[in-house]
């Protein structure tokens, strides 16, 4: 993972996201907007590992866990696919505003979600991350992700675990044969990495 590239990509986000910051879940409240000090809270309550385990968009900022700052500073190429994931969030965010934060605010159903929708969008960069990288997606990966969409981190947003599976056996597929690729689902901007 270069450094380089992690840099020219958060360049590129700062461009594309008036506004863009990157900050942690751990800072001084005083330096946050108050609507991002609600939704944190509320979050807290709802997950209780959300402050250390997940990265958080509230756009147009990027909250990583607390206690990253240092290794953020000193290694930003290790959040290079986090990075990526998360900018199709913000782009998401800036286009369909109202309904994605309808569908996180209001967390149930479980089972087939508006959630599933968007974090499908936001992993399919993480599978992109893989194939750019390494020339294929491992079945570990999607085995990985298949917990994650049918675990209570999300709130069991697409439920069964089979069905999830299956999703994103497809998702592998479409990017293993290329595609998928690049920021998909913005593969029209002006991509700063080659
Ligand atoms: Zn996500």
């Amino acid at each position: 993972m270069s450094r380089d590239r992690t840099l020219k990509f958060i360049a590129f986000m700062a461009r594309e996201i008036p506004g863009f910051g990157i900050a942690y879940k751990d800072d001084p409240p005083e330096s946050m907007r108050l609507r991002d000090r609600c939704l944190h809270w509320l979050a807290r309550r709802v997950n209780s590992d959300y402050d250390q385990r997940y990265t958080t968009v509230l756009y147009p900022i990027i909250y990583l866990p607390s206690g990253t700052r240092r290794s953020f500073e000193e290694a930003p190429e290790k959040y290079y696919t986090t990075l990526r994931h998360e900018f199709v969030h913000l782009k998401d965010f800036q286009r369909y505003h109202i309904w994605m934060a309808f569908s996180y605010v209001f967390v149930l159903p479980v089972g087939w979600t508006m959630r599933a929708f968007w974090e499908l969008r936001g992993y399919a960069q993480n599978l992109i991350c893989w194939q750019e990288d390494y020339g294929r997606v491992p079945d570990s990966e999607v085995e990985r992700l298949a917990d994650i969409f049918s675990g209570r981190g999300y709130v069991y947003m697409l439920l069964p675990r089979s069905w999830a599976h299956s999703v994103l056996k497809s998702l592998q597929r479409s990017v293993e044969e290329g595609r998928l690729s690049g920021v998909y689902p913005y593969g029209d901007l002006d991509w700063p990495l080659e």
